[in-house]
């Protein structure tokens, strides 16, 4: 596995590759890698001849990325550990803040999603989706991937970049990984560890809360009011502080209505445990719905 900082020597290398006739896929990552990462390296191997993960801790994504001690300053950095679990990658690709955005945040061109970028977690995190869809853009740019690989955790983030995909034509195949979970049902993020010994021991009711909400969904619960309201009242008791609890399409996370019966859902949800925001989704397949 090769280390690469700089653009132009990524680019060489990507098209050696090519000439080769050998197909690369991307995996974007912000670093401090656990399991669920090195799923999506698992199934980048699978799915191409040559594998570039890149670490970035993209500024633009975070609302306080110009300090104050916010998340961005405080996200976890474990750039050498990180390297040591990826063996199995070809390249790790990791530019600097100057190299990805020279003109400076505020004045660089950006991608926007309408309709997904602003809603769910784009309502209460704004901007982050077009931080998101910029820097995967602009990845996709410097990399040129014949397939990318993202986490099915990150729903919406998901959509949005299916989308940005599609609409600006870009030759990318994208391919979504099953979330990957602790042994209790807890989706693993780099911001599990935010939570202290006590909160870690509640944290997988976010993921039962979204199961007993598919369970009403299957009984044939079709009023999205009602399990959202039970699906807060079992997140507060446990101490957790929901943003949002919702049944969606799973296809582009509108509301769904009586008459998406025929439509696959998602139900989504944010919440905070003590200083961890924790998010997570659960399908709800089809044949389940009477
Ligand atoms: P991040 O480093 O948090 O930006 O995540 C990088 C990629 O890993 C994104 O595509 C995430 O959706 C994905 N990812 C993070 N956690 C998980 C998980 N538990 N299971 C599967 N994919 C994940």
């Amino acid at each position: 596995m090769k280390i690469i900082h700089s653009v132009a020597e990524l680019r060489r290398q990507v098209m050696s590759w090519r000439a080769a006739g050998e197909r690369v896929a991307l995996v974007p990552t912000m670093g401090n890698l656990h399991v669920g990462h090195l799923q999506l390296v698992e199934a980048a191997c699978c799915n191409a001849d040559r594998v570039v993960v890149s670490i970035f801790v993209n500024p633009m994504q975070f609302s306080d990325a110009s300090g104050n001690g916010g998340d961005f300053e405080h996200y976890p950095r474990t750039f050498d550990a990180d390297c040591a679990k990826l063996a199995a990658a070809d390249v790790v690709f990791s530019p600097t803040v100057d190299a990805v955005y020279p003109n400076g945040l505020d004045a660089e061109t950006r991608v926007e999603v309408p309709g997904i970028s602003d809603i769910l977690c784009g309502e209460y995190r704004p901007g982050h989706f077009v931080g998101v869809a910029t820097i995967v853009a602009k990845l996709f740019n410097m990399v040129q991937p014949d397939v990318a690989l993202f986490g099915e955790k990150d729903f919406q983030q998901l959509l949005v970049i299916r989308r940005f995909v599609a609409d600006l034509c870009f030759p990318v195949k994208i391919i979504g990984v099953p979330t990957h979970r602790e042994a209790d049902g807890l989706a693993m993020s780099s911001r599990n560890q935010y939570l202290s010994r006590d909160e870690r021991r509640h944290a997988s009711i976010l993921y039962q809360t979204l199961q007993s909400a598919q369970q009403q969904l299957i009984a044939g619960e079709r009023d999205p009011a009602v399990i959202r309201s039970r699906a807060f009242v079992q997140l507060e008791a446990a101490g957790f502080r929901p943003e949002y609890v919702e049944v969606r399409r799973k296809q582009d996370l509108r509301i769904a209505k009586e008459s998406d019966a025929a439509e696959e859902l998602v139900i989504i949800a944010a919440a905070w445990l003590g200083r961890a925001r924790l998010i997570d989704n659960i399908s709800i397949p089809l044949r389940g719905i009477d």
